[in-house]
């Protein structure tokens, strides 16, 4: 299975993928996890990709078309991946296109009014988990690893206008992009939990 994950920030992405990819054994490919772990690794892309990213706008196509590129190399991909957060764009849609033949764009719609608190209430781990500050009761360790949950850097207000404009003007498109392919499923989460969210994921990959 080759999967496109697309919705907006605060979506819930990264939580749908983590699990649908233990489920199928597939990888997760998060190109905002790479660039994290870049500038976190201090290196040449991190460095490039850290000032789009505070600012909530696209890290540059050329540099970000290559990373994914060369991660679908790797031999780990050859039972399948799941693409959380790329393309973000009609271009690297179609130069995704040139490289990869996927099967399924799976949209996850959200109600836009539930976005800023979600994300803005977002407490994350190095270990990949994410949680809701609302339901940690003041908790503020990782309850699958111990470790200090930190807020993300491009989780703020301000930030978070930019990414919700960035992601309507250069992202939404995509859904009548792979809708023309015949790839898109949408599944529509309103207010659901990540487990309802999950179920309703679970029944479209299933079919
Ligand atoms: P995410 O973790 O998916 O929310 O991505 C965090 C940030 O990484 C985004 O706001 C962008 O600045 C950058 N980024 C992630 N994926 C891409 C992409 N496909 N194209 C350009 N920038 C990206």
């Amino acid at each position: 299975m080759k999967i496109i994950l697309l919705g907006a920030p605060g979506a819930g992405k990264g939580t749908q993928a983590t699990r649908i990819a233990q489920k199928y054994g597939i990888v997760h490919i998060s190109t905002g996890d790479i660039f994290r772990a870049n500038i976190k690794g201090g290196t040449e892309i991190g460095k490039l990709a850290k000032s789009y990213m505070d600012a909530g706008e696209l890290v540059p196509d050329s540099v970000t078309c290559e990373i994914v590129k060369d991660r679908l190399t790797w031999s780990d991909v050859k039972n399948g991946y799941l693409l959380d957060g790329f393309p973000r764009s009609q271009y690297q849609a179609e130069v995704l296109s040139g490289f990869a033949d996927i099967d399924l764009c799976l949209n996850l719609e959200v109600d836009p009014s539930l976005i800023m608190d979600r994300i803005c209430g977002r407490r994350v781990c190095s270990c990949g988990e994410s949680y809701h500050v609302s339901t940690l009761n003041g908790s503020t360790t990782c309850a699958k690893c111990g470790k200090e949950l930190t807020v993300r850097p491009d989780d703020n207000p301000q930030t978070v206008k930019t990414r919700l404009d960035t992601y309507e003007k250069n992202t939404a498109p995509l859904i009548d992009y792979y809708k023309a392919k015949g790839k898109l499923v949408t599944v529509v989460c309103g207010d659901k939990n990540p487990d309802e969210v999950f179920k309703a994921v679970c029944e479209v990959l299933d079919k």
